[in-house]
């Protein structure tokens, strides 16, 4: 049950903010039963990312990188975006968010209506041929095809470890964040950088919704250490009320 002051707390916030930017991570997407990262139930506890979501596996340990995409599609294929991810697109509707920056590859924030949504890490489901570029479809990946043109090898287009990201995106998501009245972030362990600098630069107000503790939580006005989904939800309740 989370206390109805922070709830109140955070829906002020909101309505005396004129610019509200929110940071996602994978936090908000395990209540559509995507697993996270770093979390005592997540992938990292199994795997170790260095071996399977990098640049080195994709070009040396290809086979390895392949099944852990096609493991992570087919898990999304039975999976859609929740409550949360919702929320956040009717509150751009109602002008009370302007843009969602998020960390996910999941594209559930597009498919819950936000418009406005800056993916920093790219987009599990656009598959290109690693060497020329040219673009497939998930049904190619996961039937193990190659590039036709080619003969590269396909992967889908998500920021890997020791990839650097899209820089037009990076820079349009950090002038939205410094500039945001509030930041509210949502669902991140803040471990991965350069996304964890991110609430370091905003101006304005910022809250972290987190069902855990952070290293960061000193530099946030309001930190609230529940599920995403049921204080989205409290918080959407109190605005109708009040409104
Ligand atoms: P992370 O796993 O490092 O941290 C997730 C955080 O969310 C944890 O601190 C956890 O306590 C919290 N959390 C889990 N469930 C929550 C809930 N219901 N409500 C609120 N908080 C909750 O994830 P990260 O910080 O986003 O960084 C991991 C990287 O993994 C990112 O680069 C991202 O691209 C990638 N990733 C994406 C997905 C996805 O697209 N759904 C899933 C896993 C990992």
């Amino acid at each position: 049950m989370v206390d109805s002051k922070v709830i109140e707390e955070l829906r002020d916030y909101l309505n005396q903010s004129k610019y509200t930017v929110v940071l996602t991570g994978a936090g908000i997407s395990t209540e559509s039963g995507i697993p996270d990262f770093r979390s005592k139930d997540g992938w990292w506890n199994k795997i170790n990312p260095a071996e399977v979501a990098s640049i080195k596996a994709l070009e040396n340990n290809y086979e390895l990188f392949r099944d852990f995409y096609k493991y992570r599609l087919m898990m999304l294929e039975g999976c859609k975006f929740n409550r949360g991810h919702k929320i956040l697109a009717d509150w751009e509707d109602k002008g009370l968010v302007k843009a969602v920056v998020t960390q996910n590859i999941d594209g559930f924030h597009k498919d819950a209506g936000s418009n406005r949504v800056y993916e920093l890490h790219g987009s599990i489901s656009a598959i290109r041929c690693h060497a020329c570029e040219k673009k497939y479809t998930v049904e190619d990946f996961v039937n193990d095809k190659n590039c036709q043109a080619c003969g590269g090898n396909l992967r889908p287009g998500v920021v890997l470890f020791g990839e650097g990201l899209p820089s037009y995106v990076w820079q349009e998501a950090y002038d939205e964040i410094v500039n945001a009245d509030l930041l509210l972030v949502i669902g991140t362990s803040l471990n991965v950088s350069p996304v964890n600098s991110l609430p370091t630069v905003a101006k304005g107000k910022k809250v972290l919704i987190n069902a855990e503790k952070t290293h960061m939580d000193d530099i946030f006005d309001l930190v609230i250490n529940s599920a995403a989904g049921s204080v989205l939800a409290g918080v959407n309740k109190a605005l109708q009320e009040t409104r």
